[in-house]
């Protein structure tokens, strides 16, 4: 890795592949022979229709998505996608059951309660844990089921993909997408907004069950409308040309790594290494999460003395191990190890992690 780059743990926008990066700038001001920068090509074009089917093919392929969804390519983030999801499949009943674990999808089903009815099927007192299935009051008459696969500021995470028998299940994986396998089959509705796992923002990724697309309420707006985007191709209006590209490059470097089975087997390499380091401590840190519902992607963690946070945080700078301030509704630390993150990046911070207690507990 290049020296000027910094170890950046933040939870979004978040750390990108150098190589990508990399490959980026050298096609910056000539991408594929055009003469021309990516961003001032037309998506009318025929070297852009290429370049957005084949990405749209090494997605199919990474995920082994069926023949029963269709990809699409949207803009506006995951927030975008609160509102999608109520407008184009409420319709069927007039209701959507949310399981709440965290504050995205506390936030995406109060932005549904504009659309229709809410069931909250469960809701810790606090967003620690996932409760378990006992707890859960599932409706009988819901138009689909709701959830957020990776909570990303409290670090809580699905082990497996709930089941919520025949109503269609959709999930928020804005900040895991990509960084294991899924039966893709399982879900109605599937979305990620890019700057986390897969690129840079203004791109979001839609997979939507193709029965349920065009059950849109009537007035929908367009931009929201997975029957006109399905149409389209992703290309009603202009879409986000860049960011489809970079994701595209990251595509590419996930297929080099090995795929997701590969990434996927790094990513609990290197939340393993951090726990270990919090839970071997002591006492010196301390992960707030229960250990079944831990996240792979966001690490948040407190030390003993809150006193020590910025001194904690300054050092950790020096190292150029930076973003490492923990949400501010949560405080003390969060590391985000998305796919970009290297295990040698996990081990700097583990090394500083250990260095700086020893210095505290002299
Ligand atoms: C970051 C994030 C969001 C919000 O994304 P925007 O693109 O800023 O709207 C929603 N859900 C989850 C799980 C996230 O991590």
């Amino acid at each position: 890795m290049s020296s000027e780059r910094s170890i950046n743990f933040s939870a979004g926008p978040a750390i990108i592949p150098e190589s990508v990066l990399q490959k980026a700038s050298k096609e910056m001001l000539n991408w594929n022979n055009t003469g021309m920068s990516l961003m001032e090509l037309s998506h009318r074009s025929g070297p852009f229709k290429e370049l957005i089917a084949k990405i749209e093919q090494d997605l199919i392929d990474l995920l082994k998505i069926p023949e029963t969804h269709k990809v699409l390519f949207l803009q506006g983030g995951a927030h975008f996608m609160f509102s999608g999801v109520p407008l184009n499949l409420m319709g069927e009943n007039g209701k959507g059951d949310y399981i709440l674990t965290g504050n995205w999808s506390t936030r995406a089903m109060n932005e549904a309660k504009k659309y229709g009815k809410v069931n909250v099927v469960c809701k810790p007192d606090e967003f620690n844990k996932i409760p378990p299935k006992e707890e859960w009051n599932l409706s009988t008459d819901a138009s689909y089921v709701y959830y957020c696969d990776n909570e990303t500021v409290k670090g809580v995470e699905f082990p497996d993909i709930p089941d919520v028998g025949d109503v269609p299940l959709v999930c928020d994986m804005s900040s895991n997408f990509l960084s294991r396998p899924f039966d893709v089959s399982k879900f109605g509705c599937v979305y990620a907004c890019a700057q986390k796992n897969f690129g840079m923002a203004g791109l979001t990724i839609a997979i939507v069950r193709k029965d349920l697309i065009g059950k849109q309420l009537p007035y929908t707006p367009m931009m929201l409308d997975f029957e006109l985007q399905a149409k389209a191709n992703s290309m009603f209006n202009t879409p986000s040309t860049y960011a489809i590209y970079i994701a595209g490059l990251i595509f590419d470097w996930l297929k080099e790594q090995g795929g997701l089975e590969e990434i996927a087997k790094i990513n609990l390499k290197k939340c393993k290494l951090i726990y270990d380091a919090i839970d071997n401590s002591n006492g010196f840190y301390k992960s707030p999460v229960e250990i079944k519902s831990r996240s792979r992607m966001n690490i948040p963690f407190v030390c003993k003395n809150k006193e020590w946070e910025s001194e904690w945080l300054e050092g950790a700078a020096k190292l150029k191990l930076v973003s490492l301030k923990g949400h501010r509704s949560v405080g003390g630390f969060r590391a985000s190890i998305y796919n970009a993150m290297s295990y040698e990046g996990c081990e700097k911070l583990v090394n500083y992690m250990i260095d700086f207690m020893k210095t505290k507990e002299k």
